[in-house]
């Protein structure tokens, strides 16, 4: 491993694999030379390495985590990518999201004299309370290349006059979403409800955990509730000594195909999670956020989405509500989140920044947008309900 690098990509977690896939797949296509880094932040099979196998994506170098509390992994991770960058000195470092890895990749760059990219930038929940606003704020602060995937995000950013050039590339969820389309369900009929809880904010609190588990008792009575459990909810249930409510069904975290095969088959999403609520809009699934304040206002601003708090109440009227009034929520809105080509602008830019050159018929022609309408059909639903 001698040649020279000019990207290093860093991922710590099942999320930051899946939308850095695109990225990847882009910049080896103009033959950007790109090492991907593991920091260990995930690592075992079924919540990392089956991300990596899905996208066809191998690690170059992985960190070995000593530590995993919030400052441990910090520190860790901090120190094993400093050394990283010192040895292989990359032009660019790239990382995406909000992620303790993402605050540390940040980090690690500057302090070794590397240019850093944040993909995802411009996320704000604008509550100091959520480690991840953190780790965006100082992300974005320290970047010189900021790629917002979304309006909202490249206003924020200009709102904080942050130094780096910004660029409103789309969100590479919506690219590795189209890298394997879920299975269309026959008939497009959807029914039941899923499930993904893994913040902190969530599973950690124990009051707030307990009434989201409540609430998924009242809705398990009349429709089909499937939950594919994180470690992080799993470890927190059983330190809470919580018992799981009758008629949910449990399974182990999903693979990224199969889980969007749930979700296009579900009636509604019940989920804390940033990427499962964006797939929920791209998908036509109407979601139910289970967070008292939201980073990606744009599903409720489209009308598909429901910011339900975090009481038993809150959740069980936002489901009742979006089960009512299911045709005016089940509606796909890809375009919330670009045109499907966020990776190939985000490595059209991070080329021009390196001065590489690419050949012509890797220049991005902005008209040729996929066709997203006729993609994503208006989904149909097996019987009318309600709680
Ligand atoms: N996901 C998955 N299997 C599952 C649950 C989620 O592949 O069982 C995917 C989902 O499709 C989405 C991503 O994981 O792309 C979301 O990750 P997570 O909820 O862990 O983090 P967040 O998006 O909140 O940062």
């Amino acid at each position: 491993m001698n040649r020279d690098v000019d990207i290093l990509a860093v991922v710590g977690t099942r999320p930051e694999a899946i939308k850095m896939a695109p990225v990847l797949k882009a910049l080896k296509r103009r033959g950007i030379v790109t090492e991907l880094v593991g920091t260990g932040q995930h690592h075992d099979w079924q919540m990392f390495g089956n991300f990596l196998s899905d996208f066809d994506l191998k690690l170059d170098h992985q960190l070995t985590l000593q530590s995993r509390d919030l400052l441990g992994s910090f520190v860790h991770i901090l120190s094993g990518l400093g050394e990283l960058f010192l040895q292989r000195k990359p032009k660019l470092v790239l990382a995406q999201g909000d992620t303790t890895t993402v605050c540390a990749a940040a980090f690690a760059a500057r302090k070794t004299g590397c240019a850093f990219g944040h993909v995802e930038a411009g996320l704000r929940a604008f509550s100091r309370e959520l480690p991840e606003e953190e780790h965006r704020i100082c992300a974005d602060a320290l970047a010189d290349l900021l790629f917002a995937p979304t309006r909202i995000a490249q206003e924020n950013l200009s709102r904080e006059h942050v130094n780096g050039q910004v660029y409103l590339s789309g969100n590479t969820v919506l690219d590795a979403l189209l890298m394997h389309p879920p299975r269309p369900v026959p008939g497009n009929a959807r029914e039941g409800i899923l499930v993904t809880l893994h913040r902190q904010e969530t599973v950690d609190d124990r009051k707030k955990f307990s009434e989201v588990l409540s609430a998924l008792g009242v809705l398990a009575r009349h429709h089909q509730v499937l939950w594919p459990m994180h470690p992080r909810a799993r470890a927190k249930m059983q330190e809470h000594g919580f018992e799981l409510p009758s008629n949910v069904q449990v399974t182990a975290p999903l693979g990224h195909g199969e889980f969007l095969n749930k979700l296009v088959a579900a009636e509604a999403v019940v989920t804390d999670s940033g990427g499962a609520q964006e797939e929920a809009a791209i998908l036509g699934t109407p979601c139910i956020a289970v967070r008292a304040c939201t980073e990606r206002p744009e599903t409720l601003t489209a009308g598909v989405g429901i910011l339900a708090g975090v009481e038993k109440q809150g959740i069980v009227d936002a489901a009742d509500e979006v089960l009512r009034n299911w045709d005016a929520y089940a509606r796909p809105v890809p375009h919330l989140y670009g045109d499907g080509r966020a990776g190939e602008k985000i490595a059209q830019a991070c080329g021009e920044f390196l001065g590489v050159t690419m050949d012509a018929e890797d220049s991005l022609d902005l008209e040729k947008v996929v066709r997203l309408e006729t993609f994503f059909p208006k989904p149909q639903r097996r019987r009318a309900g309600r709680l």
